[in-house]
C-alpha cells in the first residue's frame, strides 16, 4: 500500500491527483469544535499528528465480538451516512404514546409515555393508545451533531429530496471525502481532503423554502479572508471526530492504518 505513492512537498491543501502521505498544517487560529454546536464530548481525531491533517487516511475498524453477520456491520457502518439510521444508532430509544379520544376529539402524541388509562382531557375510560418507538439524541429527535450544524452538504452532494435539503447551484456532483469498504471480518474507511468544493450551499427546509446559506468563504463572524481552507478542514476534521465517537458507540476497535 506504501509501494508508489507520489511525494509531495506542498503544505497547500489539494487537489493533489495522488493519494499521499501529505499531512496539512491546521491554519492558524483554526480550533476544533469551536463555534459549533456541540452538546457532547467529541475527540479530537486520531489521524491528526501535531496540529496536522492527512490529506489521505485510512481506518481500519474491527467488528465487536458478537457481531457475527457482516451484512449487521455493513448496516451499522453505513447508517453513518444515512441521518435516520445514524439516529437511532447514536440516539436513546423512547417510547411515546399516540392517544386519540373519540369522544372530545382529542388527539397527540405523549413524549415517554407508555401507558394511559383516561383520555387526558376529558377522562373518557376508552381512549385509544399506540405505542410509538422513537429515537431521540442530545439535539433533539430528528438531530445529531451533523444535521443540527449542517454538516451533512460534505456527506457528498447532492443530497436533496424533492426540492429539499442541500442544493449547490452548478454542482451536479460532488463525491463524499469518505468511502467505507467492508471486508470479510473487517472495514476501512478512508477520508480524502480536497478543496474542489462549492463555496455557497442552499438548505431548503421545504420546497422554495430557504432555511439556510452555507457560505463556505463566510465564517460565522462575517469574515472572508482564508475561511474556504478553514472551513473544510473543519468541517472534514469534526466529522471524522464524530465518526469516531460512532464507532466507539458501536463499540468497534478502530486504528489509523494510513499515513
Ligand atoms: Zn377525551
Amino acid at each position: 500500500m506504501r509501494g508508489k505513492l507520489e511525494e509531495r512537498k506542498t503544505v497547500e491543501p489539494p487537489p493533489i491527483p495522488a493519494i499521499c502521505d501529505t499531512f496539512i498544517p491546521l491554519p492558524a487560529g483554526l480550533e476544533l469544535y469551536k463555534n459549533v454546536e456541540i452538546k457532547e464530548e467529541l475527540p479530537i481525531p486520531q489521524i491528526m499528528r501535531n496540529r496536522s491533517v492527512p490529506v489521505f487516511s485510512i481506518y481500519q475498524i474491527r467488528f465487536r465480538e458478537g457481531v457475527e453477520d457482516v451484512t449487521d456491520a455493513i448496516a451499522e457502518l453505513e447508517d453513518f451516512f444515512f441521518r435516520p439510521g445514524r439516529i437511532s444508532r447514536v440516539g436513546n430509544l423512547r417510547v411515546d404514546l399516540e392517544v386519540r379520544c373519540e369522544k372530545c376529539k382529542y388527539h397527540s402524541i405523549l413524549k415517554g409515555v407508555s401507558q394511559l388509562s383516561r383520555c387526558p382531557r376529558c377522562g373518557n375510560t376508552r381512549v385509544m393508545t399506540k405505542r410509538i418507538r422513537t429515537y431521540y439524541t442530545l439535539y433533539g429527535d430528528w438531530e445529531d451533531f451533523i444535521t443540527v450544524n449542517k454538516y451533512s452538504w460534505y456527506l457528498g452532494l447532492p443530497r436533496e429530496q424533492r426540492h429539499t435539503g442541500y442544493i449547490a447551484r452548478g454542482v451536479e456532483r460532488r463525491a463524499s471525502p469518505f468511502h467505507l469498504a467492508v471486508h470479510s471480518d473487517r472495514a476501512f474507511i478512508t477520508s480524502f481532503l480536497s478543496l474542489d468544493w462549492p463555496t455557497y450551499i442552499e438548505w431548503y427546509t421545504r420546497p422554495r423554502q430557504l432555511g439556510a446559506i452555507i457560505n463556505v468563504t463566510i465564517d460565522r463572524h462575517g469574515r472572508v479572508d482564508n475561511t474556504f481552507i478553514q472551513s473544510i478542514i473543519k468541517v472534514h476534521c469534526e466529522i471524522l471526530g464524530y465518526i469516531e465517537a460512532y464507532l466507539a458507540r458501536l463499540r468497534y476497535q478502530f486504528q489509523v492504518i494510513y499515513p
